[in-house]
């Protein structure tokens, strides 16, 4: 009967270590200036491989992938727990090797590209040694696909790209974007665009600007305008029209994993939320004794505990199915519910903290902001709903229910009589027996 919720053991071990590490080696790197992506500076060289050197002698490198890719093949559950630790602080996905945007990207690389092409990027990617993005949203509407009109014609030997890409993560530190683009505008809707690599120094890929996230101090948003960019053929990725198919292959473990972090950050609101409550004193003590705080605080764990479950839960649904088609309703799911557990606890945190919570010397505005990146960032709250909606309803397809249906009273209480006889003239029976 496996219903368990306790860790093994040795893995709970790892797991203390995590979190020691981070608490005392990683966390201090949010404040030195210095970005998970700028693989290049020579800071990151001198702090943060020898970080990784101590994490890869643990055996806790890359445990989003498989031992054949250099990973641990833990699977989802023990990384969504090690997720929640990291998910404390934004340099802990890249001293653990599991850092997006390139961790979807060397998964599709992996999945779908050539030898040549996994040569060319996929260890360097799963080394942290290149930084690549991911070029699919378009100014003009990152929601629907449909409406992507960034083009890749065939010319000879080549494939000749146009079009604009907007919020292209870490464009200006990537060695390549993985670009997204119409091939076949005549096909059916879902094979009209395919996937290229493109190397970010070929002549005519230019950043226009980099936009930052409200609050954050730089930008690394790429608005990427792409004008006759020449790749060689062998620069498509997977199949031609194959597009959908491979964002959807790389979307799907992404949007667990930030749910998996999500949890990490929900918890240490949580966690400062508390400490303030015990320490910040009113006339007639400290405000976690004020009922109106303690609401906040209980609703925080509530919402926390019912999400971190639901998220744990669809891991092990990944574990056990290995088909992230299979868990699409629950992955749905936990990326629709994420951005409201975040922000509320988050909000309650900041409003705990007074003054001081809307600082910028707290975390909490910029925990606030970061919940409605979780809403919008691979696809809106409304879109993910849409198929939890659809996909749960598929159960109730061929159900068509009268007007009033057999749930109602009336029909319920014939089908109860016909079932078991008139109740009162049972009760007479058994009293008559008794007698
Ligand atoms: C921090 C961050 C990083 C990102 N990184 C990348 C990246 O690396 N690569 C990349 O390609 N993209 C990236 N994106 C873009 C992201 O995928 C898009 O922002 C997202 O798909 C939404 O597209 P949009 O911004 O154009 O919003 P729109 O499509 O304009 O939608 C705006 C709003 O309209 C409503 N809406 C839209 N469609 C529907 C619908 N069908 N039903 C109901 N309501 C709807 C929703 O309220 C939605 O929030 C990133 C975004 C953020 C915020």
């Amino acid at each position: 009967m496996a219903w368990d919720f306790e860790t093994d053991p040795e893995f709970a071990e790892k797991l203390e270590w995590i979190d020691r590490f981070v608490t005392e080696k990683v966390e201090p790197l949010s404040y030195i200036g210095l970005h998970p992506a700028d693989v290049k500076n020579p800071r990151y060289e001198k702090l943060i491989r020898p970080l990784q050197a101590e994490v890869k002698a643990q055996k806790l490198w890359a445990c989003h992938l498989g031992p054949e890719l250099g990973g641990q093949g833990y699977g989802q559950v023990k990384l969504g727990l090690m997720n929640e630790i990291l998910g404390r602080t934004m340099f802990a996905p890249s001293v653990f090797g599991c850092q997006a945007p390139d961790t979807g990207n060397a998964e599709i690389i992996a999945h779908f590209g050539t030898e040549e092409q996994k040569k060319e990027y996929l260890g360097p990617l799963l080394n942290n040694e290149m930084v690549s993005g991911f070029s699919m949203s378009e100014p003009q509407g990152g929601s629907d696909p449909t409406l992507f009109i960034t083009s890749a014609v065939a010319d000879g030997d080549e494939w000749v790209i146009n079009g604009e890409k907007w919020f292209t993560t870490n464009a200006k530190w990537s060695e390549f974007l993985i670009v997204m683009a119409v091939t076949d505008p005549d096909a059916p809707t879902y094979q009209r665009m395919s996937m290229f690599i493109v190397p970010t120094d070929t002549p005519g890929v230019e950043i226009v600007r980099n936009v930052g996230v409200y609050g954050s101090p730089r930008g690394s948003e790429g608005y990427v305008r792409y004008t006759n960019v020449r790749v060689p053929k062998d620069h498509l990725l997977g199949e031609r029209g194959g597009a959908f198919i491979i964002s959807q292959t790389r979307l799907g473990g992404g949007r667990v994993h930030h749910a998996m972090r999500t949890v990490g950050s929900c918890r240490r609101a949580l966690d400062l939320m508390c400490r303030r409550a015990v320490s910040r004193k009113t006339r007639d003590g400290v405000i976690a004794d004020k009922q109106a705080v303690q609401m906040q605080i209980a609703d925080s764990y509530i919402e926390l505990e019912q999400f971190r479950l639901f998220v744990l839960k669809t891991a092990w649904m990944i574990d056990k199915y290995k088909d992230y088609k299979k868990v699409r309703k629950d992955i749905a799911a936990i990326k629709s519910q994420m951005p409201k557990v975040y922000h509320d606890i988050a909000a309650r945190a900041l409003h705990v903290h007074g003054a001081l919570g809307v600082s910028n010397e707290m975390p909490f505005a910029g925990q606030v902001i970061g919940a409605f990146v979780m809403g919008i960032a691979d696809g809106p709250t409304e879109v993910h709903k849409v198929t939890v909606a659809r996909q749960h309803l598929r159960a109730y397809r061929d159900v068509q229910d009268p007007d009033f249906p057999a749930y109602s009273l009336p029909q319920l209480k014939e089908a109860a009589l016909e079932l078991y006889g008139d109740p009162v003239e049972a009760v007479h029976e058994m009293a008559d027996q008794e007698a």
